[in-house]
């Protein structure tokens, strides 16, 4: 999947990259992906299914928000945000151009 070198979220400008056997902080769990809000960056772990790479990307978005917005959520809330949105997006494929301008029905 061809995904976007940066992408803004809220105030900030954030770089995509991909890294190889992504870990979380204690170097204990595999990771997907992680936010590093501190660094401007997101991480992608390269080895997953398309499918896959939209969720997790869509979850890090969720995780700035989250703290952009101030709203702090737990894991298991924007895991539930996540797969919510994201069916909304899959199931609505006309919604983002809708959003943006491009389309006025189906
Ligand atoms: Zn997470």
């Amino acid at each position: 999947m061809k995904l976007p070198k940066r992408i803004k979220i809220g105030p900030v400008v954030f770089d995509i990259v991909q890294e190889d056997k992504l870990l979380d902080e204690g170097c204990n769990r595999k990771l997907l992906g992680q936010i590093l809000i501190s660094d401007c960056l997101i991480k992608m772990e390269p080895k997953q299914h398309d499918n896959t790479w939209r969720l997790t990307l869509l979850h890090e978005i969720v995780h700035g928000i989250s703290v952009f917005s101030g709203c702090e959520l737990s894991e298991e809330q924007v895991d539930r945000i996540t797969n919510l949105l994201g069916a909304v997006l899959l199931d609505n494929p006309k919604l983002v151009e809708m959003w943006r301008g491009k389309a006025r029905d189906d």
